[in-house]
């Protein structure tokens, strides 16, 4: 038998908030991680209109490799292979160094799928959100400003996706002043 919508979504959120269980935000509350995962799909949902289940799956699970002891095998076999695809197209590959990470961010942004493309720029849109509303422990305003540029360059590789987060993204980088 066919597995319902509602079902689908229920068990990547269940799934993701088992892997993230122990994991907290660099928020100075220290937000329960799965805040984000589940914020990104409501992004995606609520705001940018999106109803394509793929991607609402793999807005739940995006950060469960990169972030915890998940592999892509397992992804696959619970959820299949169009969600695993998107997946693995939005984790960075750990065994490199942040800086170089960062920046094949910004080099690959253009080459992902349209599906991939929905699911970043609403992690990207969650994420400035997170860091106007609270500054993460440690971090210098120069730091903030610096991931606000940085995340801009991203999401210039992913234009012409979704009118919606593109234009919320681009008043948060207005606000800050970001531009090329
Ligand atoms: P990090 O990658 O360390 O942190 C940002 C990431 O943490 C986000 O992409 C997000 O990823 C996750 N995250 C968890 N909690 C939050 C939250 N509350 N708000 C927002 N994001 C959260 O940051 P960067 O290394 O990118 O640092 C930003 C800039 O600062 C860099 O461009 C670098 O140049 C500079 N830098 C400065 C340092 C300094 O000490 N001055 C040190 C290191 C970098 P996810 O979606 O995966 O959860
Ligand atoms: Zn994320």
């Amino acid at each position: 038998m066919d597995r319902s919508d509602v079902e689908l979504i229920l068990e990547a959120a269940n799934f993701a908030a088992e892997k993230h269980k122990a994991q907290r935000r660099k928020d100075a509350e220290e937000t329960p991680y799965i805040n984000h995962p589940i914020g990104v799909a409501r992004i995606l949902s609520h705001e940018a209109g999106i109803s394509d289940l793929v991607v609402l799956q793999a807005a739940l699970l995006h950060d469960t490799v990169e972030d915890t002891n998940t592999t892509f095998p397992e992804l696959e076999e619970k959820f299949g292979l169009e969600v695993k695809k998107v997946v693995e197209e939005v984790t960075d590959d750990k065994t490199l160094p942040k800086m170089r990470r960062k920046q094949l961010q910004i080099e690959h942004a253009p080459h992902c799928s349209h599906r991939a493309k929905l699911v970043k720029l609403a992690d990207k849109l969650y994420n400035l959100r997170d860091l106007n509303r609270s500054t993460p422990q440690g971090w210098s305003e120069e730091r903030v400003q610096e991931y606000f540029q940085w995340a801009f360059q991203v999401v210039n590789g992913l234009r012409d996706t979704n009118v919606v987060m593109e234009k919320q993204l681009d008043q948060l980088f207005k606000e800050r002043g970001v531009t090329a």
